[in-house]
This record gives structure tokens, C-alpha cells and sequence, in this order.
């Protein structure tokens, strides 16, 4: 029996990606090559190219107006902005609402100045920050976290701004609707919701990327990756097949469909959470509560480590929370099945019967 991954990061990928990907590894498209040794500049590799970022381009409804590249480094990203994007003596503004942020701005500080326009980090991140009003212009961007892998906290809506946007979407990217024409540059680790690790997906827009610094390494340079149609270098060609992949089993499972479904899987997880007694969500408001990353806790550290225990007899894994949270977070990517969440909720409806039979 399969298990139930709902660990945060690498995380669940559809079954039928898998076994793509497995026969990939033996055999891609009968070439008599593996997938792991095809040339990255060369057909076969140029067609998985220009569809992964067709289908970014067609599923974040980006009009043909975005450079769309598969970067490596995943958290590099945080350095790259500022580097590319924070001219010499201006300030970039930041929404300081969980873990990824407050690395983003210490590593964004090494660059240049940043403000700080909003924090919730005196609640330990148990909710969103109050968005910032009166943004000043003269700021370079405006850099945010769309959804708190963490903290379990999520921005559903971003206000509308004349700052050019940037976010960090890691771990909610093509899981809800979203404006992304709203944004300068968004980018996504892969193995959250989109692929295996080894590979960020950047999206820039054109104008955006014309204010680029000049003068970076070419590594660092999104600009010189854009030119070079992201093999710059040797590119991970089997995470971005694996994305690519999932992209398609998205758009053919249709992405209305899975926005739904993630609606449905969330509800069915915070309905149970707070109606179970033995659990209690760490989100301070439910309209902040991440529809991709659930964070509870129970009264105490043994409940804790029999539910933990009782979900891997169950053949259900990665349900840990954080360290910096404790407790459990269950992932809800949209590779986890609706019937994966009901197992969960079943688990947890049986767990309560058991325990207040014990006491
Ligand atoms: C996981 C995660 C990252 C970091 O990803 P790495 O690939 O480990 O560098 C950054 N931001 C968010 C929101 C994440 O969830």
C-alpha cells in the first residue's frame, strides 16, 4: 500500500507524474536515452522547454508577457531579487509574515536597505500582518510571502498596488485563484506543489526585468538566463521534465477543478480541527488559515506522539509540524486527493474516540 505523503516539502506528486517520470528514466520517448542523459541543448530537451513555460504562461493566464524561467537554488531567490532589482541607494519594502520572509529579509539586507512595512513576528506568526498603508513610492518593490509554509498563514487577496510586486510562492503556486498578472516577478521552489527539488520556477515581467541591475554574474543575472532561455547552464532536465509533468496532469485535470477541490480538502481539515476536543488550529483567524498548509496542535506532547504515531500505522506520513511550531501540519498540495483528507479527518474523528475511551 501506497503511503499518504503530507509532509510539507518534497512533497506528494501525482501517481501518474511518477510513473511518467520512472519510464522517462529508462527510455524518454524511445530514444534509447534516459531522461537523466539527454543533451539539454538539443531537441528533446528544447520541446520540454517550450512547453513547461507555454503551460506556465496558459495556467497563470500571463498573456505572453513574462520571461518564464527554471532557475536553481531554490531560496537564492532571496538574494537574487535585491541583486537585480535594488538599484544602489533605494530601499525595498517587505511584509514580514513568517519564516521564508524574515530569511528573504536578512538576506535582502546584505544588498541594500530594507524597510520593513508590516510583521507579525511578535505573535510568532499566527497570523497575517495588517497590509501596510501609504506604501512609499519611491520604494524599488514591495516583496511578500503569498502563503506561509510555517506558519500555516495564507494572503488570499493582495490589495492593488502601484508597486511593482514581488512574491515568494513556494508553497501555493496553481493551487488557488490568483492574479498573477498583479506581479513583477513571482517565483516557486518546485517541490512544494509543482515538481521534485532541484529547480525554481522565476516568472519576470518584461518591463520589470528592463529596470534589471547590469553588472551581476551571469548566474545570478536573470536577465542573461532569460537571453539564454534558462541553459545558461546544465539545467536539473529531469525536475524540470517532472514539473513539466505536473503541469500538464494540471491543466488536463483542469484548474478550476483542483481550486475547488483544495477549497473542499481545507474545509473538510478546519471543520475537523475545530470540532474535534482533542485539537486546537494555531491560526488566529480563520480567514488567515493557509488552504495549503494546516497547523493544529493537541493539549499536550504525548497526545501529540500517539496521533503522530496512530497516522503512520495508518500509512500516513509527514503530518509533523514545524519546530518552530510544533504539533502537526498537514499539507493539502494538489497532489493530495480529496479521499487522502478524509482518510486524515476519519483518522482524527477514531483517534478521539480512543483517547477519551482511555481516560
Ligand atoms: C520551502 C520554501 C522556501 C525554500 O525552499 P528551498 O528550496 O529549501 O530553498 C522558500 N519559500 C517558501 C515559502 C517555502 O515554502
Amino acid at each position: 500500500m501506497q503511503k499518504i505523503n503530507l509532509g510539507a516539502g518534497p512533497a506528494k506528486l501525482p501517481q501518474e507524474v511518477l510513473e511518467q517520470a520512472a519510464a522517462a528514466i529508462l527510455d524518454y520517448q524511445q530514444s534509447g536515452l534516459s531522461i537523466l542523459e539527454i543533451p539539454h541543448r538539443g531537441k528533446l530537451f528544447d520541446a520540454i522547454l517550450e512547453e513547461s513555460k507555454a503551460l506556465v504562461n496558459e495556467l497563470c493566464e500571463l498573456d505572453n508577457d513574462y520571461e518564464i524561467l527554471w532557475l536553481q537554488g531554490g531560496r537564492l531567490q532571496f538574494s537574487m531579487v535585491p541583486m537585480n532589482f535594488l538599484p544602489q541607494g533605494a530601499s525595498a519594502g517587505y511584509i514580514d509574515s513568517g519564516h521564508w520572509a524574515a530569511e528573504a529579509i536578512k538576506d535582502a539586507a546584505v544588498y541594500g536597505n530594507i524597510n520593513v512595512l508590516a510583521s507579525s513576528q511578535k505573535d510568532n506568526y499566527n497570523q497575517l500582518p495588517e497590509w501596510p498603508k501609504d506604501i512609499d513610492p519611491s520604494l524599488a518593490y514591495l516583496y511578500l510571502t503569498t502563503n506561509n509554509t510555517i506558519f500555516g498563514t495564507q494572503w488570499k487577496n493582495i490589495p492593488h498596488t502601484a508597486m511593482p510586486l514581488v512574491a515568494d510562492m513556494s508553497s501555493d503556486i496553481l493551487s488557488c485563484p490568483r492574479n498573477y498578472k498583479q506581479y513583477a516577478l513571482f517565483y516557486a521552489v518546485a517541490q512544494k506543489n509543482i515538481g521534485p527539488a532541484g529547480v525554481t520556477l522565476a516568472a519576470v515581467h518584461r518591463s520589470f526585468l528592463k529596470k534589471a541591475k547590469s553588472g551581476n554574474a551571469s548566474m545570478l543575472d536573470y536577465a542573461a538566463h532569460a537571453r539564454q532561455h534558462s541553459v545558461l547552464n546544465t539545467p536539473p532536465v529531469m525536475a524540470i521534465y517532472t514539473s513539466l509533468l505536473t503541469l500538464r496532469w494540471i491543466k488536463q485535470k483542469g484548474k478550476e477543478t483542483i481550486f475547488e477541490d483544495n477549497r473542499q480538502k481545507a474545509q473538510w481539515l478546519y471543520d475537523e480541527i475545530d470540532r474535534n476536543s482533542l485539537f486546537t488550529g494555531t491560526v488566529a483567524h480563520a480567514a488567515h488559515r493557509s488552504g495549503m498548509n494546516a497547523c493544529f496542535v493537541a493539549k499536550d506532547k504525548d497526545t501529540e506522539k500517539r496521533f503522530i504515531e496512530f497516522c503512520k500505522n495508518n500509512e500516513i506520513v509527514g503530518i509533523e509540524g514545524h519546530r518552530q511550531v510544533g504539533g502537526f501540519r498537514a499539507s493539502l498540495y494538489n497532489a493530495v486527493s480529496k479521499s487522502d483528507v478524509e482518510k486524515l479527518v476519519t483518522l482524527m474523528r477514531e483517534f478521539e474516540n480512543r483517547e477519551l475511551q482511555l481516560s
